[in-house]
């Protein structure tokens, strides 16, 4: 029997989307060929990557409103370097980050190697454990850096700040898991293996009117406006990894996109947020006011009751449960993929420690 997948990335994907995956590999589109052997330049994949792209924009209603969606490799933490270099300016640039846990650090040290970088605020104090919010955005910096959701310490953004300069945002763990206004945000990133695809490919979202203003010389491969004018396909695309996150995006809108996702999500947040809160042998490890419905930190309040909770919840066929190896404690990632079965056997191991 499948398990109860709740590990943080790469992570659970629709069972539906596994099978016509594993189907494609095999015979793609009846072809008696491989998705994965054939050219990136045949009609049959070029299809594939523009449904993929429109896919995005049509989820994120982003369609028609000058944004450009690009499927790139080398995971969200080349974006850490990506973004400095598409908008950060060559003479004097300047850029203001958020930092919010391990993600945002790294960010901000890659954005360091090309300009000025103002962290504004900083939940380091606290163990990352709540989002800062009370703080000024130096509008004459070229962009703001935030983090939407804290895949490590389960934080996770409720508001972002208004600002007239360029907002950026990476959304690795919980891209289409709810609906915001995604026209506030001048460039969204995402490596695919948190809440979209296999590993291997990296979403990104960017509103074209902000680029080619920074006069630096950017690196083909590093350059957004070059992997929009090829369509994503400046070089060889991470086709299985594009193929499947088209089919994740396909059964996200069949489900009834975002919002529907969102309302399930909820639950599944609530259902487990309720057990660690009632239960006395749990609490929470994140603030009460930015708990993600990602990624959902958690800890015994008697260590001694390690042994049997594992035990409990490993017999129960859980996957993927342990915290972060710089954290510990548990996590329990319940990203769109993880049915709220899932967790209700989850919640059911906790009940039944003792
Ligand atoms: C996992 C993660 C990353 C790093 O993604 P890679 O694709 O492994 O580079 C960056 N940011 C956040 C928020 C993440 O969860």
């Amino acid at each position: 029997m499948k398990k109860h997948n709740f590990s943080a990335g790469p992570c659970i994907l629709p069972q539906s989307v596994l099978k016509q995956a594993s189907d494609a590999v095999l015979n793609f589109n009846n072809l008696d060929l491989s998705l994965i052997e054939i050219s990136h330049r045949s009609a049959d994949f070029v299809a594939v990557m523009e449904k993929a792209r429109n896919l995005v924009l049509e989820l994120l209603n982003l369609e028609g409103k000058g944004y450009t969606a690009l499927f790139l490799q080398g995971g969200a933490s080349l974006e850490f370097l990506m973004i400095p270099y598409n908008l950060m300016k060559k003479e004097n640039g300047k850029a203001v980050y958020l930092d919010t846990g391990t993600w945002s650090s790294k960010a901000i040290k890659e954005a360091k190697l090309l300009g000025e970088v103002a962290v504004v605020a900083s939940s380091k104090d606290a163990a990352y454990t709540y989002i800062p919010t009370d703080y000024q955005i130096d509008e004459a910096a070229d962009y703001f850096h935030c983090t939407s959701n804290n895949t490590i310490r389960g934080t996770q953004m409720q508001a972002f700040p208004s600002t007239k300069i360029p907002l950026v945002c990476d959304m690795s763990s919980d891209i289409f898991s709810r609906v915001l206004d995604f026209t506030q945000f001048d460039v969204i990133y995402a490596g695919a293996q948190k809440n979209m695809g296999p590993a291997g490919t990296t979403l990104v979202v960017v509103k074209d009117e902000i680029l080619g203003k920074t006069g630096r010389n950017i690196p083909s491969m590093l350059d957004y406006q070059v992997h929009a004018s090829k369509d994503s396909m400046f070089n060889t695309p991470s086709v299985f990894a594009v193929y499947v996150s088209m089919l994740t995006l396909q059964w996200l809108k069949d489900l009834g996109g975002v919002a529907a996702i969102e309302k399930i999500n909820n639950k599944k947040a609530a259902l487990l947020y309720n057990e660690i809160d009632s239960n006395p042998l749990f609490e929470g490890a994140a603030s009460k006011a930015f708990r993600s419905k990602m990624n959902v930190t958690f800890r015994l309040t008697d260590e001694s009751k390690q042994a049997a909770f594992d035990k409990l919840w490993q017999e129960a066929g859980i996957n993927g449960l342990k915290g972060h190896r710089s954290v510990g404690g548990y996590r329990a990632s319940i990203y769109n993929a993880l049915p709220l079965e899932s967790v209700a056997v989850l919640v059911n191991c906790m009940k039944k420690l003792k």
